[in-house]
């Protein structure tokens, strides 16, 4: 780790969160990417002994049985906990974003319902917003429907996917249109819809270069009782908005933590191996893969800190998160293909957590907004700030 992880009472708690992820969670990661019973079994010893180790739920508010830690405090130890994928379920984070939400915007019989389960482990949720047949980078196009219904609930049809989670999940948060037409602002509403409901099925596992994780889902005429709207109705764009900017940021510190873990692999393969002049090591242009990767994690690591502070004073992160997401995803796709180079052929297969890592660095190019709609909005509001108005005439 570095000068720019921030150093307070959490460093004892990261040493400890590392410790946790490097000799439990790692170990276990072929069990628990394998699926179904092997993942089931794995997961619910991973979190016995996270709860034993006093390391359970730490971000989840305390009053629902959590830890009570605030977001900064997390995020000084996110990284550590992120170097596996699996780090977030073992220790009991995975459901802050979901908890957050449903506790701020949910009525009283969904938080009363669901938020104690989720806190501790016995309920799973997921989130549903992308849908196959528009551009998820465009949810004001979303085309999932919800009709009003005499007794003041919603009936909900549509189709959704890339909805990670969604095998086994009790409670799924639906973005539906329910009024105005597509491409409008206003009309968009989240429904916490119970998976049990009838009409709501799941309709395939779509892999992720093999990897299991991602479903989709097909709503139709799902009854979803009234006080099952989030919000006030009609401010889902605000809710996903919220939701986002801290689950990109979350995302960024655990693809800091995966880059992290290729970077030492690399590192101990180039000094370890030996090729007909001694280790590889000694090549230059190993030397360059190691430089590149090691000048792209420390660039990006300021980034994301910088995002966290400024979540977490409550003020404008918009700028900061999509620079962060943009750096970390492409610097998590770069350090693990470099390890991958630096490995040959040993880096492709299945004895390293290489292609997993390189995975996550492709897939993060996509996820929560692909990188070329950060880019735009970023660039956009930077130039807005120095006067430039969409759709002004050429100036001559
Ligand atoms: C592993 C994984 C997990 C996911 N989990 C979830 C989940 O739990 N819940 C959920 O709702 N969704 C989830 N998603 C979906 C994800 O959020 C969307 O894939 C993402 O928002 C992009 O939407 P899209 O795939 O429809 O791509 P599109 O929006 O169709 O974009 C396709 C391409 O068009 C280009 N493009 C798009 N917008 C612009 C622009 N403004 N400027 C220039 N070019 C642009 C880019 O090249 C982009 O890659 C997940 C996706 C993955 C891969």
């Amino acid at each position: 780790m570095n000068a720019f992880q921030p150093e307070c009472e959490s460093t004892e708690l990261r040493a400890r969160v590392d410790s946790f992820v490097r000799t439990e969670v790692i170990p276990a990661e072929a069990a628990l990417d394998a699926g179904g019973t092997d993942r089931a079994v794995a997961l619910r010893g991973l979190r016995d002994s996270a709860r034993g180790a006093g390391l359970w739920a730490l971000p989840l508010p305390a009053e629902l049985g959590g830890g009570g830690l605030t977001f900064q405090q997390y995020a000084a130890y996110a990284e550590s906990e992120g170097a596996s994928d699996h780090g977030p379920a073992a220790l009991g984070s995975a459901p802050l974003l979901d908890v957050l939400m449903l506790g701020r915007y949910g009525g009283a019989r969904v938080r009363e319902e669901y938020l104690g389960g989720l806190v501790s482990g016995e309920l799973r949720s997921c989130y549903a917003m992308t849908e196959p047949d528009v551009p998820g980078s465009a949810p004001l196009l979303t085309r999932t429907r919800a009709e009003p219904r005499p007794d003041g609930g919603w009936s909900v049809t549509g189709r959704k996917w890339f909805t990670s989670g969604a095998d086994g999940a009790d409670l799924v948060t639906v973005m539906a249109r329910t009024g105005g037409t597509a491409g409008d602002r206003e009309g968009l509403t989240l429904f916490a819809v119970p998976t049990g409901s009838p009409g709501l099925r799941v309709v395939r596992e779509l892999p992720v270069f093999g990897a299991s994780g991602q479903y989709e889902i097909a709503l139709d005429r799902v009854l979803v009782p009234a006080d099952h709207v989030l919000g006030r109705g009609d401010d889902a764009l605000a809710i996903a908005g919220e939701r986002l900017a801290l689950g990109r940021t979350l995302r960024c510190l655990r693809w800091l933590g995966q880059a992290q873990r290729a970077f030492e692999l690399m590192c101990e393969r180039a000094a370890t191996r030996d090729g007909s002049h001694g280790p590889l090591a000694g090549n230059q242009l190993v030397q360059q893969h190691v430089f590149d990767a090691l000048l792209a994690l420390r660039t990006t690591r300021p980034l994301v800190h910088e995002a966290v502070a400024l979540i977490a004073a409550g003020q404008d992160a918009r700028t900061e998160v999509g620079l962060a997401k943009v750096a970390a995803a492409r610097m998590l796709q770069q350090v693990a293909d470099s390890a991958i180079q630096v490995y040959g052929a040993a880096g492709l297969g299945p004895d390293t957590a290489l292609p997993s890592l390189f995975r996550g660095g492709r897939a993060a190019r996509i996820l929560d907004g692909p990188d070329e709609l950060h880019i735009t909005s970023v660039a956009r509001r930077v130039l807005r700030d120095h006067g430039w108005a969409p759709g002004s005439p050429i100036r001559g």
